[in-house]
């Protein structure tokens, strides 16, 4: 495995490399949800690059930048493991030098939710993807359905800015007792660890009283609710019934699939979990043919 740790370095490795090639973006602290998306990235490309990359433009002013997780050599065993080829870690310097002056912004999609809540953090997701495509040049990139938002977003931007590659999620992983993977679970102490699995729970009723035939988006969101709060510690910021298309929150009933998403302070820290619907669509394929806008696929190289 070979770590690049500049821009030069990366692209004289990107160019060293002949077949296809799998990305998988990360922010480091790497857990089994990651280490899944680099395996079955390593199953179907010749070479899969990994970036473990804390992107300074998509945290804002209040947020944990400068505390979130970082763990670099224990990152790199989990890759190594994992079989990943090439590794790529700059700084925020390199990748933003001082005279820096480009950014993406994402429409519509990118307005609700999380971009509603984090003023200018898809700015910075996209940003720094589109940099990160533009440098490691993959055939296929691997995303998780934990940031449901995010890869719709992307899987608009690809589109929009005809970036020549095949966008793949993966079903979140969760722990055995529901609470979905995430490097933030570290920030949980023990009592709000054990809190931290009502996300999960809150979805998991609203699905299935959509499987029983419930289709009126503002009840789905209420139970959701009602199960949040009987964690006093679970402070909701959002409970969401969207379309799974444009994300728009959804005040009537439809047969169309729904992106049912909540974030959620326990404690100091903000926890976001999602399901689509129905419930048969959080596979692989499911989620990559419905979050975004099937017409919106970009075919690969
Ligand atoms: P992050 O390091 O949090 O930026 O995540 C890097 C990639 O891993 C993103 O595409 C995430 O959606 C994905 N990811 C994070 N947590 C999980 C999880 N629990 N299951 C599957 N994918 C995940």
């Amino acid at each position: 495995m070979e770590v690049a740790t500049t821009i030069d370095a990366i692209r004289t490795q990107r160019a060293a490399l002949t077949g296809k090639v799998g990305l998988v973006a990360t922010m480091g602290a790497l857990h089994t949800g990651h280490r899944w998306l680099v395996e079955q990235a390593k199953a179907e490309n010749d070479t899969v690059i990994v970036t473990i990359f804390v992107n300074p433009t998509q945290f804002g002013p209040n947020e944990d930048f400068a505390a979130y997780p970082r763990n670099l050599s224990n990152d790199l065993d989990v890759l190594e493991a994992a079989g990943a080829g090439v590794v790529f870690t700059p700084t925020p310097e390199m990748m933003y030098p001082p005279d820096y002056q480009t950014y993406i912004e994402v429409g519509s999609v990118a307005e609700g939710l999380e971009g509603g809540q984090r003023p200018g953090h898809f700015r910075g997701v996209a940003t720094v993807v589109s940099k990160l495509f533009n440098l490691t040049q993959p055939h296929t990139t691997y995303f998780g359905q934990k940031d449901a938002q995010q890869v719709a977003v992307i899987r608009r931007m690809a589109y929009d800015l005809n970036f020549p590659l095949e966008i793949v999620i993966c079903p979140t992983m969760r722990e055995p007792d529901g609470l979905a993977m995430s490097s933030r679970n570290a920030y949980l102490n023990a009592q709000q660890r054990a809190a931290a699995p009502v996300l999960h729970h809150a979805l998991q009723a609203a699905g299935e009283l959509y499987e029983q035939g419930q289709r009126q988006p503002e009840h789905l969101r209420q139970v959701m609710r009602a199960i949040l709060n009987q964690q006093p510690i679970a402070q909701p910021d959002y409970v969401s019934a969207a379309d799974a298309q444009t994300l728009r929150e959804l005040t009537s009933e439809t047969e169309q699939p729904i992106l049912l998403s909540l974030a959620v302070k326990v404690g100091g820290t903000r926890l976001i979990d999602n399901l689509l619907l129905p419930l048969h669509l959080n596979t692989r394929a499911g989620l990559s043919e419905t979050l975004g806008n099937p017409s919106y696929t970009v075919s690969p190289i």
